[in-house]
């Protein structure tokens, strides 16, 4: 097994994850199986019970892993086959750490930060290589910047990790900022220097180093680069700032062929990538001959990261279908005050995204009638499907006071309730309904034809509260369409509308299931739909 580990320098969101994520574009490219992970320094057990606002997107995996939003990144830029251990926090590891203690296993041990939580990291890096027993190169990231406090036990494990596999194993690779002073009209290596300096402190020496810049990095720059930080001058990488996509980010990063590179240091054997198809992708995303405007009705709105994957899934539909995503980001509680035929009367596609409390809900329910009534196309995700499940109990059933439990206790008609398995739950850590679950579609259902006819489908939950299974009948009979249940307890998971051009929510999230060139069925038919609309 050979291993990549990707540290940042200088400042954060430098796009390190999409660095590791378009080393694994490449290397798989090149005829290798990948696997992505991601350390994270920060205490909590997992991003599951972090805000938005704090974190960006909780993204989740198969097995209903609460992750940082950068395995998204990973499992739309490959193929790797994800799980709860490829994501790592110190939380996790100093609740094993301290677990372990308690249950007596370091018996008469003084139990310390060195050995004790570094061999645990350690042995999270064992594990996921017994685990991928058929996978050439494990990429990990480490999350924050080098020279934070808490991320140093994480790379004091990985420099002993590498002597401990041998560092012809082991390939290091840090990534930095170099920013350009307007005034002086110059790159300035500096913070890349001391950051590595940093590095090497501790006793790791990365191999290639990858700069991030606005601008191209020139030959003077590089020579500097490699002399203060000891490494070759070719393995001085640009990787500038993507024009119009994300997806530019492999292409950029093989100008300098750091795909070699890697292969070059871990005496591995591959072939020269043929980046073609993902190229055609980049292209129809770049140049698309169409455009349709999109509403996002939401609460996060002005947090790019917050609703991440719904973004990435809209742009990769709309490549597929050769057309460009208008993105209009909408605060539901804008809507409560202003109306909705003002804010999105002119719209070719409503989307609610997941969420949860109450703030913004009313406005997100006036959005769903104005799909509905005006026949706009609306697609609702989790919360989204929960909202259009409310209006139509209370606009076309005449249920008046309709809510969900979480927003209101004492509602007459909860058709979003808790199962039963959640009632009495109070912890919030991994509580809620998680991963992914096999569920049944019926025929002639929209939603059977936009899966191919599939019988059954998995898809990936997070959320507390259900369709409540007493209003089906009433809201059956009014027109609502039951498409899709899960197999194993009979759960509402998607909801259509006959007689309207289109209109389904899901209690699930197909956001996490779209990768470039196999947009998700719902995205693509939602903005096929939305073409037609404008
Ligand atoms: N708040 C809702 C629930 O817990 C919806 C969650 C979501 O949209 N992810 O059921």
């Amino acid at each position: 097994m050979k291993y990549i580990f990707v540290t940042g320098g200088v400042v954060s969101s430098l796009g390190k994850g999409l660095a590791a994520a378009s080393i694994g574009t490449l290397l798989e490219h090149r005829g290798l199986k990948v696997q992505l992970q991601k350390f994270d320094p920060y205490l909590n057990v997992d991003p599951g019970t972090m805000s938005p606002y704090q974190h960006g997107e909780v993204y989740v995996l198969d097995d209903g892993a609460e992750t940082d939003l950068d395995l998204g990144h990973y499992e739309r830029f490959t193929h790797s086959n994800l799980s709860q251990l490829n994501s790592l926090s110190s939380g996790q590891i100093f609740e094993t750490v301290i677990q372990n203690e308690r249950d007596g296993k370091y018996l008469g041990a003084t139990v310390q930060f060195i050995p004790h939580v570094t061999d645990e990291i350690k042995s999270r890096l064992h594990l996921s290589t017994e685990r991928n027993p058929d996978t050439d190169v494990i990429i990990t990231e480490i999350g924050g910047t080098v020279g934070d406090i808490e991320g140093h036990l994480f790379l004091e494990a990985l420099r002993q990790f590498a002597l401990d596999v041998g560092n012809e194993n082991v390939c290091f690779i840090h990534v930095t900022l170099l920013p350009m002073l307007k005034a002086a009209g110059e790159i300035k290596t500096k913070p890349t220097q001391q950051s590595v300096a940093k590095l090497r402190e501790i006793g790791i020496q990365p191999d290639i180093i990858i700069c991030r810049t606005e601008h191209d990095l020139d030959d003077d720059n590089r020579s500097k680069i490699a002399m203060f930080c000891n490494v070759k001058k070719q393995n001085v990488v640009a990787f500038r700032d993507v024009k119009d996509t994300i997806y530019e980010c492999p292409i950029d990063l093989r100008r300098d062929k750091v795909d070699r590179l890697v292969c070059d240091v871990l005496g591995l054997e591959s072939d020269t990538p043929d980046l073609s198809k993902w190229q055609s992708f980049v292209d129809r995303l770049v140049k698309p001959s169409q455009k349709t405007t999109i509403a996002v009705v939401g609460k996060y709105i002005e947090l790019n990261d917050a609703y991440k994957s719904i973004y990435e899934s809209l742009t990769i539909a709309g490549a597929e279908h050769d057309t460009a995503i208008n993105l209009i980001k909408i605060d539901a509680e804008e809507i409560e005050t202003l109306g909705a035929e003002a804010v999105i009367g002119k719209v070719s596609g409503i989307l609610i995204p997941g969420g949860f409390g109450e703030r913004g809900t009313e406005g997100k329910i006036l959005a769903a009638q104005y799909a509905r009534e005006n026949k706009i196309p609306y697609f609702g995700i989790c919360l989204g499907m929960q909202i259009a499940t409310i209006e139509f109990a209370r606009n076309v059933c005449s249920l008046t006071g309709a809510n969900s439990t979480e927003f209101d206790k004492e509602t007459p008609h909860p058709v979003i309730s808790l199962q039963e398995e959640q009632q009495g739950i109070t912890t919030k850590g991994a509580s809620m309904r998680l991963g992914s679950c096999e569920s049944l579609l019926y025929p002639s259902s929209r939603s059977h034809e936009l899966y191919d006819r599939a019988d059954s489908i998995h898809e990936r939950h997070r959320h507390r509260y259900e369709f409540n299974p007493a209003y089906r009948e009433q809201l059956e009979a009014a027109g609502l369409i039951i498409a899709s249940i899960s197999k194993k307890e009979g759960l509402v998971e998607i909801i259509e509308l006959a007689d309207h051009p289109f209109f389904i929510a899901a209690q699930f999230h197909p956001e996490f299931k779209s990768k470039p060139n196999s947009p998700h069925p719902i995205f693509s038919g939602f903005i096929k739909a939305s073409l037609e609309h404008s």
